[in-house]
């Protein structure tokens, strides 16, 4: 086991805010078996990496680190309007997204450029202009870090929510998912969704009239470049905060103050607002403390520009939390995981 680790690994390269601290052990993943391997013998908990893209780490990981680099994609059944897709755990989202539109099969196209792996991908049911992985979603196998057996978890048994699953609750910590099957559907079967409105906009722009997916991929793709900093240039983890789901009465409470509030339904008498908005109205967009800051078009994206430590984006997490609860009210909690 020793030589299976290596020993005080710098995590920078592992994670898109690019923060600099060690892994006492690290290990990369290739196999299923690699996998079982060094989740049954190395001491203790364990840490779990996938592509670095929804987590800040604060500390030194004295866990050891196992990287997810599990590889492949197989189309494992078809008719003539679906296709059931199997992607690995360790490969990257955005490939994937690539690979699908290649071989003319949709579903995934509006969540084009989501970083990470999509082994992570049911962990906080990602989502982007519409779409959420539970609308694809078949089923994935998951391993037990405790006992290394292998289940698969159906669709509903991911109990799927807003950037919410059970791997994120009751069973959290407990299971590494090893690959995804997602159901496509094939060239003529397309459902074309350009709901929102920037998607609209960006194909007239491009002087598209009837969009392909590779087209909404594209239009996807321009939009989140024009808003969102590339984590390669300015370190960023996208969306450090969830948008806030209130009651509608708290809500309509909030409209008489401030009757600008975007607001979006989210089932039965509940309200979603985007924090970001918040953020953006308490004066603190491309606000900096040092080297951590509040990106300049994106007030929902914290930002590392160049030598902040987890802790430095940790603080200044806690003052855009208390500054929307003292001008609104309302408490806005990390999409992030925290270490
Ligand atoms: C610029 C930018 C834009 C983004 N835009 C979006 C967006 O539009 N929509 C969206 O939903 N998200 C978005 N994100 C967040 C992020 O891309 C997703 O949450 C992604 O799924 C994280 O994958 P990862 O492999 O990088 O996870 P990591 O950060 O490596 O891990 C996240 C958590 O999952 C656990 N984990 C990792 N791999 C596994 C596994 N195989 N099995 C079980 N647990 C595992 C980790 O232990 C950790 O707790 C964005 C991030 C960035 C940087």
């Amino acid at each position: 086991m020793d030589n299976l680790f290596q020993k005080n690994v710098s995590l920078k390269p592992y994670n898109t805010f690019g923060i600099d601290v060690k892994a006492a052990q690290f290990f990369s993943a290739k196999t299923v078996e690699d996998l079982r391997e060094a989740l049954l013998n190395a001491p203790g908990e364990k840490f779990i990496l996938g592509g670095g893209s929804n987590m800040l780490l604060t500390r030194e990981i004295t866990s050891p680190v196992i990287h997810i680099a599990l590889k492949g994609i197989e189309i494992i059944s078809q008719t003539k309007e679906k296709a059931l897709v199997r992607v690995a755990g360790g490969e990257s989202w955005h490939e994937f997204v690539l690979w699908a539109i290649a071989n003319d099969l949709g579903g995934v196209e509006n969540m084009s450029l989501i970083p990470g792996n999509t082994g992570t991908a049911p962990v906080q049911n990602i989502g982007a202009y519409g779409v959420e992985l539970k609308d694809v979603f078949h089923s994935c196998e998951a391993m037990s870090v405790s006992t290394g057996d292998l289940r698969t978890f159906t669709l509903e048994e991911c109990q799927f929510g807003y950037r919410d699953s059970i791997f994120k609750r009751e069973i959290k910590g407990q299971y590494v998912i090893t690959s995804v099957t997602m159901e496509l559907t094939t060239k003529g079967h397309h459902k074309i969704n350009t709901a929102y409105g920037a998607i609209t906009n960006e194909l007239e722009r491009m002087g598209i009239n009837n969009p392909e997916i590779g087209d909404v991929s594209r239009a996807v793709i321009a939009i989140r470049q024009s808003k969102l900093p590339d984590p390669a240039q300015l370190g960023n983890s996208g969306s450090f905060f969830k948008n806030p789901i209130l009651p509608k009465a708290t809500f309509e409470k909030l409209l008489e103050n401030s009757p600008e509030l975007p607001h979006y339904p989210a089932g039965t008498d509940m309200v979603k607002v985007p924090a970001g908005w918040l953020i953006d109205q308490c004066g603190l967009k491309g606000y900096r403390e040092g080297d951590a800051g509040v990106h300049e078009k994106q007030a929902l994206v914290l930002v590392n520009h160049g030598n902040a430590s987890g802790s430095d984006i940790l603080r200044l997490s806690r003052y855009v939390q208390e500054k929307v609860q003292q001008t609104y009210g309302i408490s806005i909690t990390p999409e992030v995981n925290i270490f």
